[in-house]
C-alpha cells in the first residue's frame, strides 16, 4: 500500500511495531530473529507476517533491529 501522506503514519506504525525482548501490551507474540536467533516479542501483525512466510516455505523474515542495523540490508531510502 502506497500512501502519499503516509510518511508520518508509517513512522508511527513502525515504532509501534517495534519488536521488544520481553512481552508488552503490544507485543505478545514470540518470534526468533533470523540472524542471531534471539527471541523477540512482536505484535500480531508482524507475527502473522512471519508465520505466513514460514508456512509458505519462505525464510524467516524477522530480523531484530540490532541485526538489521549491522547487516545494512535494509536500505531506508
Ligand atoms: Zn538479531
Amino acid at each position: 500500500m502506497v500512501r502519499l501522506k503516509g510518511e508520518f503514519d508509517a513512522n508511527r506504525a513502525e515504532r509501534a511495531a517495534r519488536a521488544t525482548a520481553y512481552p508488552t501490551d503490544n507485543n505478545q507474540f514470540e518470534v526468533y530473529c533470523d540472524l542471531c536467533g534471539e527471541v523477540f516479542f512482536v505484535n500480531e501483525l508482524i507475527f502473522e507476517k512471519v508465520n505466513d512466510a514460514l508456512r509458505e516455505g519462505f525464510e524467516n523474515p524477522f530480523v531484530c533491529e540490532d541485526c538489521r542495523d549491522g547487516a545494512g540490508e535494509y536500505d531506508e531510502r
